[in-house]
Formats: C-alpha cells, structure tokens, sequence
C-alpha cells in the first residue's frame, strides 16, 4: 500500500515523543528534524515539507507544549492536524449543482483517466442516480476509445464516440448537443494525454474547455508519479485552472509525497482516489482518514 515507510517512520519518531513525561526543546527539535527527513524520503516536495515542519513548530510553541501535562501527546495531535491541513481538511464532493454538469478529465497518458472516468460514471449513476454520457476525446490513441466503448458496455453507460479522425473539438461539440437531446445530465468527457505536457496538447484542451465550459476540470495524477507531480499539476493548472485532482493507484507502492504536495502546490481539492483496477476501486478522499492511516 501507499504510504508504508512514512507511515512507519512517522510513527516511529511520534512513539518515542508520545509517552515522554517531559519534553525539551531539545527532543521537540529532534522529532521535528525526524519527520523532515522522512517527509522528504517520501518525495514531498521540499517547499512543503519546509513549511510543514515550520508550521508544526510553531503551533507547538504557540500551545506552550512543553508546560503542557501530556506533551507528547499534545504534540502528536498537532503533527496530525497538520497533515490534515496539508490534504486539504474537509472531503470535497463533485459540484453537481449545474444541468448538464460537464466533468472534463485531464491528466499525462497513463495516469488513469480512461478508467477514472468510467468509475465516476459509474459511481455518478449508482450513488447519484445520474445518467451520464462518457464522451471519447482522446484521439490519438486509438485504444483510449474502444477502452472507454469497453468500459461503457460493461458498466451500462453510453459511450459518444466518433473514432479517431474527426477533431476532438468537434467532438464535444457534437456531444453537447447529443447530450442534450438525449437527457443526459452529466457529460464525462475523456481527453488526450501525452507523456509529457506539451503546447499542442494544452492548446486543445484549452479548446475544449472554451466550448464545453466544464464545471470541473479533474486533473487525474497518478500516485507514483513522485516529485514530478509538483510540475504536471502546475502546468495542468497554470493552463487549465483545474477544479480538483483524483490520485489514482494509491493501491501502488507510491512513497506518497505526491499525494502530500498536490494540494499545497495548486490549492485545488484532492476529490477522489483511486484504489485499484476495478471499477468500483474509487472513493472521496478523506483528508482525516488519509491522515489517521498515515499517521497510525
Ligand atoms: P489513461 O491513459 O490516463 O487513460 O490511463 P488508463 O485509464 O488507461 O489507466 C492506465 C493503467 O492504470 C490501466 O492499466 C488501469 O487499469 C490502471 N489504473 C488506473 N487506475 C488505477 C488504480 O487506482 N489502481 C491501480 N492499481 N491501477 C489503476
């Protein structure tokens, strides 16, 4: 799972703060030094390790934790509403608020967006008794479309889908209209990803969004992306203005820095993460949960 050896250093470093009956600058500097060193090992990025280690001090002197009863456990408490502030404090639903919502997916190749919008679908039709079209505007890889027909057959969502020779602007233009006149309230659309973040993609996306005007634009970054996520999403997000971000493959063995530095780098909301292969393998991210099971 993602996450093993920070959690198991954290932990590690908390244990021996936890049960001290009295606590010293001395030992509070040492744990902080701890936690750095295994925030980075991680792969957070060194700007936000820099100021959670900073704002964790702070708070600590702030609260008098050396004259407290129980400091240790005053400083354990504080170091995980932290990271709770770091992931973002409260779970962020999708805003479904508008009809037709449009959910654009954006996200490097393989990052998981084909099959994270066919678990939202999924999830938007089932929890929310939606009726969602996935629309199919990756055209450059001929396999995203029949992935994205697989998937639609399998869950029972329909599919808009014109192969790969017509223009993925043209594309959503005909979706709209599609959706429209087929009563579908969410639209899903699937968009091209390159392995790296180029002008003519970003060029296109940035089409799309003027005709589609998403009510959300989810970037999709895979947990085991490491330090780089910290470029992806800015670009993502310089260009895009991306709504919220999915983390997929958090099933993985990702060291989880990624996960810990999205947030912090664009200031969106992590909606979901993705947990498996399987198409019921998404949840809403919690950032009390994700913290607790960090944290231990
Ligand atoms: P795309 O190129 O961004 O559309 O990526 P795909 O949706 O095709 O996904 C790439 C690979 O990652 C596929 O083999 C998916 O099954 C896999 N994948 C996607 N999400 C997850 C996840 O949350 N966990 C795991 N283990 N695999 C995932």
């Amino acid at each position: 799972m993602a996450f093993e050896s920070l959690s198991e250093r954290l932990q590690e470093s908390l244990k021996k703060i936890r049960g001290q009956a009295t606590l010293t600058e001395e030992n509070m500097d040492e744990m902080l030094r701890e936690i750095r060193l295994a925030l980075l090992e991680a792969d957070v990025n060194f700007q936000v390790v820099k100021e959670f280690i900073a704002n964790t001090k702070e708070k600590a002197l702030g609260q008098d934790v050396l004259g407290s009863l129980k400091p240790g456990q005053v400083v354990v408490k504080i170091v995980h509403d932290e990271l709770v502030e770091l992931l973002g404090t409260t779970v962020s639903e999708l805003d479904l608020s508008s009809k037709p919502t449009v959910i654009m997916m954006v996200g490097l190749q393989g990052s998981g967006k084909t099959t994270t919008s066919g678990k939202i679908a999924k999830l938007l039709a089932q929890k929310y008794s939606k009726n969602p079209l996935l629309v199919a505007a990756d055209i450059y890889r001929p396999a995203a479309v029949d992935q994205l027909k697989t998937l639609g057959e399998q869950l029972d969502i329909s599919v808009f889908e014109k192969g790969t020779d017509v223009k993925a602007e043209q594309i959503v233009s005909e979706a709209m209209t599609y959706a429209s006149q087929n009563h579908h309230d969410v639209i899903l659309i699937d968009t091209a990803g390159r392995l790296h973040i180029d002008e003519p993609l970003m060029n296109e996306l940035q089409n799309i969004k003027d005709i589609v005007h998403p009510n959300e634009i989810l970037l999709v970054v895979d947990a085991l992306t490491g330090q780089d996520i910290v470029n992806v999403a800015q670009s993502f997000h310089d260009h895009l203005q991306i709504t919220g971000a999915v983390l997929t493959k958090l099933d993985g063995d990702s060291r989880g820095g990624g996960a810990l530095s999205i947030r912090h780098i664009t200031h969106v909301p992590i909606k979901f993460i993705g947990t498996g292969e399987k198409l019921d393998a998404i949840d809403l991210f919690y950032p009390d949960r994700m913290a607790d099971r960090i944290l231990g």
